[in-house]
């Protein structure tokens, strides 16, 4: 590891070391690639995908269980405006913000041009049909082989690990929230079948219409998080963790130096 600048590499891809934890120096372009390899493989275990925002980082540095799940992921997306900032101040910036959403949506074209089979988990029942419709309409040809919304209890898990381990996606898309989503990929990695796993939050929330992104001058100012405390002002408390994030990001940096 370059001590100066926190970079090193893990599974053959650069990272930098944020809070402890590992995030990808990779484009949304080059994660895509990345992934449309991994499940072309013949694959024999789950590659896990977490796109990470501060807030995430910032909680990891406190949940034991969260900072596991995201050493052991294949790949870790600098999902947000705090995380490239932290890569910067780091002395090691990631090349750019890949977005949860943005990664969704890139991977569902890369996906129907060769019909990898797709599972979508999570969001309330009606949510999620309309996001499947949606998808199958913006992408000709998507194969997407089955889906479940994500408000079941705990004895139902078996259920829908078995059905998706008999359909046998290549790509799954979990929908369910920070940190249910990575908590549940992770628990039952032994239980999927080898694909792409990846944690995509209110993803499908967007894609059925029900929320809406930032305009795209927001989101290229990094003000992506300030437009979803306007529209959904319950999320206050979760980005008052910012600040905090900010704070810890500068203490690793002053005792790199
Ligand atoms: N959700 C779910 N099961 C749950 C809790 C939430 O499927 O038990 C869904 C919810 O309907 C929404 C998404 O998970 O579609 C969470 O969206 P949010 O924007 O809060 O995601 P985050 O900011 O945590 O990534």
């Amino acid at each position: 590891m370059d001590r100066k600048s926190n970079s090193t590499t893990k599974g053959g891809h650069s990272i930098v070391r944020i809070l402890g934890s590992p995030v990808n120096s990779l484009t949304l372009e080059e994660t895509v690639q990345a992934l449309g390899s991994a499940w072309a493989e013949d694959r024999q275990r789950v590659a896990h995908v977490v796109t990470a925002n501060a807030e995430m980082l910032y909680q990891s540095s406190k949940d034991k269980e969260l900072a596991e799940i995201i050493e052991a992921a294949e790949i870790v997306t600098a999902d947000g405006a705090g995380v490239v900032l932290a890569s910067r101040i780091l002395g090691s910036p990631v090349p750019e913000r890949v977005a949860g959403f943005d990664l969704m949506v890139e991977c569902l074209k890369e996906a129907s041009r060769t019909s990898v089979p797709i599972y979508f988990l999570g969001a309330e029942p009606h949510i999620l049909n309309k996001a499947v419709a949606n998808a199958r309409e913006l992408f000709p040809g998507l194969n997407v082989v089955g889906s479940h919304h994500g408000y079941f209890r705990d004895g139902e898990d078996e259920s829908i690990l078995d059905e998706i381990y008999s359909l046998k996606p290549c790509l799954l898309l979990a929908a369910m929230g920070v940190p249910r989503q990575e908590k549940w990929i992770y628990r039952n990695k032994k239980k999927l079948p080898p694909c792409v796993a990846m944690g995509v939050g209110g993803s499908f929330d967007v894609l059925a219409g029900k929320s809406r992104r930032a305009p795209l001058w927001m989101q290229r100012a990094g003000l992506e998080w300030f437009y979803r405390v306007i529209k959904e002002p319950y999320r206050l408390g979760r980005t008052a963790v910012l600040p905090a994030f900010l704070f810890a990001v500068l203490n690793q940096a002053a005792h790199r130096k």
